[in-house]
């Protein structure tokens, strides 16, 4: 994924520390690599940068389930909001562990947080996975229905986010990041929106927005602010490079030549799309030289919080739409992955290639199983039949985070078991109850709980 897009069929990469020394064929780095060099022997694998998911809601891992086939203001006011609404800090850090442990065995190494309520949480977290995070708080200071303990100003949002930031911003030798986050256009007034841009710019950092993601959107965007939700943006003046827009699935045409002046980027998450009914304009924005990355959203939006699933979404749902086999590519669609996150993230500079000088965050896959082989066109494997089970090892920063089918850095069991009980509570406290889909026979055991 460099630059002239190399692909080596014998090839080696020399590392040290957390940098990628250097990227050649096999034959001339084993000469040059000292006989102290530990060398690991991945013939027959195929190595790819880490990859990047730019959306992913850590703090929602523990409420996958409870929004399935329900319409969207179901799924917010009555499962998401008390559900989010009645975590503590440690089921956030239990959460984001849970969360980061399917990123890991995906092959994420850095992944974007639109904002959960506990950045400590979730900082703890990260530290622990040992993987690259930006992190934010979810921020609202306006809106129907939110739960009473999150109403608050515009000054306390923002200062409760500047703190994060001075306390989390380059923590983990600089595996965690912290950026502002805006909900939606229904909960974040125009100030909020302005100063939080204005305050990315101060620190350096970017803005991470869910941005016309369903029709009702638009609607109330028009009805209450005077113009479709990105010309509303665009007029406060924020769309620009450090702009995250996520979702943006009913953007017109002029709306994305608007996001291609402004160089804003987008994260496309396909299977959340689909789940509030609707189809983003992939092949459009990628003609019109849009940043285009690629997110999982949250458990209780898409179920699947693997960017390997996201990848052969991506790769079919444009084909479908536009009646053209020839969109979004499979090349196109591993570029969102790595190069074009890492841009979509601003963290290019270290990250989304291998290639010199960059960190060592690598994805081992072991194409040999039946349902990925044989590898006649390799490229088009990775997107359209890899699955997670072909991830065999994972490293970033130097460091392994799963080798050959297990997680290093955290105990996975445990880590399992804690969220099991935390999830049952939180959604006991949150009263929520999903009304049964079938005639459930309660033989009175405790295994009918959960
Ligand atoms: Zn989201």
């Amino acid at each position: 994924m460099d630059t002239y897009r190399r692909q080596y069929i014998k090839g080696a990469i020399l590392i040290e520390g957390d940098k990628i020394l250097e990227v050649d064929s096999s034959e001339a780095l084993v000469a040059k690599a000292g006989p102290k060099c530990e060398r690991v022997d991945l013939r027959g694998k195929w190595i790819l940068p880490g990859l990047v998911n730019s959306h992913v809601h850590l703090s929602q891992q523990l409420g996958r389930g409870l929004g399935d086939d329900v319409s969207l203001l179901t799924w917010l006011h009555e499962r998401i909001w008390p559900y989010e609404s009645s975590m503590t800090e440690e089921d956030s850090y239990i959460s984001s562990l849970l969360c980061g442990i399917e990123q890991i065995r995906s092959g994420v190494t850095t992944f974007a947080e639109p904002g959960g309520q506990f950045v400590d949480g979730m900082g703890r977290a990260v530290s622990e996975l040992g993987i690259r995070g930006i992190l934010a708080r979810s921020t609202m200071d306006m809106g129907e229905g939110l739960p009473e303990k999150w109403r608050e100003g515009t000054d306390e949002a923002l200062e409760i986010q500047v703190a994060n930031l001075e306390r989390w911003n380059g923590r983990a030798n600089g595996r965690i990041r912290v950026w502002f986050g805006l909900r939606t256009i229904f909960n974040n007034s125009d100030a909020l929106i302005v100063r939080s841009k204005e305050l990315a710019d101060k620190y350096g950092v970017g803005v991470h927005m869910h941005v016309a993601e369903i029709k009702d959107e638009v609607e109330f965007s028009r009805a209450t602010r005077g113009d479709t939700t990105v010309k509303h943006l665009e007029s406060l003046g924020v769309l620009a490079e450090n702009f995250l827009a996520v979702h943006t699935v009913w953007l017109t045409d002029e709306e994305i030549g608007i996001f291609a002046a402004r160089g804003v980027k987008v994260s496309h998450n396909p299977a959340a799309a689909m789940r509030v009914l609707g189809f983003a304009k992939i092949p459009e924005m990628l003609d019109a030289g849009i940043c285009v990355s690629l997110g999982t959203d949250g458990a209780p939006s898409n179920n699947r919080m693997t960017l390997v699933d996201e990848m052969w979404l991506a790769t079919l749902i444009h084909k479908g739409r536009t009646l053209d086999p020839t969109v979004v590519p499979a090349e196109a669609v591993l570029s969102m992955v790595t190069r074009e996150g890492a841009r979509a993230l601003q963290w290019n500079d270290q990250i989304g290639s291998l290639e010199a000088g960059k960190k060592a965050d690598l994805v081992v896959v072991d194409p040999d199983t039946a349902a990925m082989l044989p590898m006649h066109d390799p490229v088009a494997n990775m997107a359209t039949s890899m699955r997670t089970e072909n991830i065999q090892s994972v490293m970033c920063d130097g460091r392994w985070v799963y080798r050959d089918g297990k997680v290093q850095t955290v105990d996975e069991a445990a880590v399992i078991e804690e969220a099991k009980a935390r999830a049952c509570a939180i959604a006991e406290r949150a009263g929520i109850r999903l009304p049964p889909r079938f005639n459930v026979q309660d033989s009175g055991g405790s295994a009918r709980k959960s």
